[in-house]
């Protein structure tokens, strides 16, 4: 419910999701009973880390890991961080030189700004299509023997667009370049065996597949040079200093097993809902286009644009109406930029600025869809018709 008392329909998946009932009560016992120190050599310590370490093996088997391969981080963006400052410091004897894309969130493009800026690396972006997506032989075109590192995401936050990462993968490891990519969207929605994808870095975080926000993971394959950007205590294999929190691993493990149970399944009821939505926008709505790709998509993202509105005006008409959407990246909202994605894509600013990402979740259902689409064309018409430059306009801004 909305503090109107309206009927919420929550469409920002990409964002958050909610934390499973059933991952809080596996938390619980872990801050109230059983809340020892993992390091602490009696019982009580003793019992919680063998829960911490059950979790890291539920993990390992989703990823098709060893268990110590699994770092467990505070989120999504501590794991990139990690990956990129990590490795870059471990390789300094190597090379200067990371590959990435212009399309990446924030906590893989600003770090590497950091490492340009001040410390001399050099960052190279392989170009997306109009869909967003990566040419894996530009990614091979652009190794060289300075190149410490690729990272390229799996998903993409905004447009849903999925890369080629074990094509990426193959190209890299011929090449003996470590390969990360950040499957924080990926998570809970697709394939995440490493050695299917033959990835060395993976980035996850636990808010988006209904496990508790403020904790992630970083896959790390055996052998992967990585220093550690938190020292300390030595714990998370040394990756990670500071006391473990126990309970937080044992939800993302509880979200992700839960996830990975029934995947097929809830990709495709919810897949089915997002084709709907999508046809019922583009049908409904004037000046509307997609973006990302039509079929490489996250099974639960309908991200559009529309002409001559800005998104922030859509969102505050949806919001009236009890809709939680987003528009772009929830990360970059305050920004007056258009976005860093859409603008890579090859879309003109004016139209960036009209974006709209709908993403959807376990608890929606076709009543949902319907309802969206059918107020949605009137928030929109309504906004362009203040737009002096849309095609019939009536009213001056
Ligand atoms: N990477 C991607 C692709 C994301 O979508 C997000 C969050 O939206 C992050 C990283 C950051 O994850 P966290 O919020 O856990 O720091």
């Amino acid at each position: 419910m909305s503090d109107k008392g309206q009927r919420m329909i929550y469409l920002d998946h990409a964002a958050t999701t909610a934390v499973d009932p059933r991952v809080v009560e596996a938390m619980l016992p872990y801050w109230t009973t059983q809340y020892g120190n993992a390091s602490s050599i009696y019982r009580l310590g003793r019992q919680s880390r063998q829960a911490m370490e059950q979790a890291r093996r539920d993990v390992a088997d989703i990823l098709g890991a060893q268990p110590e391969e699994i770092v467990f981080t505070g989120c999504g963006s501590e794991s990139d961080n990690l990956a990129l400052r990590g490795t870059a410091w471990a390789s300094r004897q190597k090379g200067n030189h990371i590959i990435t894309t212009p399309i990446e969130h924030h906590a893989i493009s600003h770090t590497l700004l950091q490492l340009a800026d001040h410390f001399g690396y050099e960052i190279t972006y392989v170009p997306v299509d109009q869909y967003g997506v990566v040419n894996p032989d530009d990614v091979g075109r652009a190794i060289t023997d300075k190149t410490v590192l690729v990272t390229i995401m799996y998903a993409n936050n905004e447009v849903g667009t999925i890369e080629p990462i074990a094509e990426i993968a193959k190209i890299a490891r011929a090449k003996g370049v470590p390969f990360h990519t950040d499957a924080v969207q990926a998570g809970g929605s697709l394939d995440l065996n490493v050695e299917r994808l033959g990835v060395d870095l993976l980035s996850l975080s636990a808010h988006k597949f209904y496990g508790p926000k403020g904790i992630g993971l970083l896959y790390v394959r055996r052998g992967t040079p990585l220093l550690p950007t938190n020292t300390g205590g030595g714990q998370e294999m040394g990756l990670r200093a500071g006391t473990e929190n126990v309970a937080y691993m044992v939800g993302l493990a509880t979200a992700l097993k839960l996830a990975y149970a029934h995947l097929e399944e809830n990709n495709r009821r919810i897949a089915l809902l997002r084709d709907q939505l999508i046809r019922g926008v583009l049908s409904s709505v004037q000046y509307a286009h997609l973006t990302g790709h039509s079929t490489q998509r996250l099974s639960n993202n309908a991200s559009f644009v529309f002409d001559y509105i800005e998104g922030e005006s859509i969102l505050l008409g949806l919001d009236a109406q009890g809709v939680a959407a987003s528009s772009g990246s929830a990360c970059s909202t305050g920004e007056a930029e258009p976005s860093h994605v859409l603008t890579a894509m090859g879309i003109p600013p004016r139209r960036a600025y009209g974006s709209l990402r709908l993403s959807l979740g376990n608890e929606n259902t076709a009543q949902d869809v319907q309802d969206v689409v059918a107020m949605l064309p009137g928030i929109v018409h309504k906004l362009q018709q203040m737009s002096p430059l849309c095609p019939g306009a009536t009213a001056l801004a």
